[in-house]
């Protein structure tokens, strides 16, 4: 038996999602087609708010909404346009849910700098789809303004992919020969966590902690 096509096309998309495998998508694919058509319609309307109304702020990454009177232009984001944070510290993370789980701590008010992944020895390649020439040029440009960086804590998870990446964004940001200071956030988790599951109180004592 062959799943009708429409049907197998969303499934094949749906369990690239991450956490999401085919038994997953299937579920869900039936579960949507038994909903009501207002329900139907919802999940288009927020499929696509999600795909369009968003944009990624063009200093740390993050997403933002998408305003429409200046749909053209790259506004920052929430983080980086708040005047109360400092914005000589960066806090350097693998992907955005990190970020959303130090937020949650209430206790970091510098900025943040989103990687988009970690370098494995295995895909050396990876590298070029980092932002690590942005953070570099970030810090560089910084430097020339009267709020230069003066601290970037590495936050990556305290894995074999988190520490390699580590030691190579270290390497980056001390070529600058800025002075500044990097300290790493992974020495205060256990080997092998990660940051996006840590614990407020672990990822509150490894800020506070941090080396
Ligand atoms: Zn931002």
């Amino acid at each position: 038996m062959e799943l009708p096509k429409p049907i197998k096309e969303f499934i094949e998309f749906i369990s690239q999602f991450p956490g999401i495998g085919s038994r997953q998508a299937t579920r869900l694919a039936f579960w949507l087609l038994h909903q009501e058509k207002e329900k139907k319609k919802k999940f288009l309307t927020i499929s696509q708010h999600l795909l369009i109304n968003t944009q990624i702020c063009p200093n740390c990454f993050f997403v933002s909404e998408r305003k429409k009177e200046k749909s053209q232009t790259k506004s920052l984001c929430e983080i980086c346009s708040d005047r109360r944070r400092n914005p000589s510290l960066i806090c350097v993370v693998e992907k955005e849910t990190d970020l959303l789980t130090i937020e949650k701590t209430n206790k970091y008010k510098g900025l943040y700098h989103i990687l988009g992944g970690l370098i494995s020895k295995i895909d050396e390649n990876k590298k070029q789809a980092l932002t690590i020439n942005q953070l570099i040029l970030r810090i560089k440009k910084s430097s020339h303004s009267s709020q230069p960086v003066k601290e970037v804590i590495l936050a990556l998870n305290p894995t074999s992919e988190g520490n390699l990446t580590s030691y190579l964004l270290e390497k980056e940001i001390n070529k600058l020969n800025l002075n500044i200071k990097i300290t790493k956030l992974g020495r205060g988790l256990p080997q092998g966590s990660e940051v996006e599951f840590s614990d407020s109180e672990t990822l509150i004592n490894a800020l506070l902690g941090r080396k």
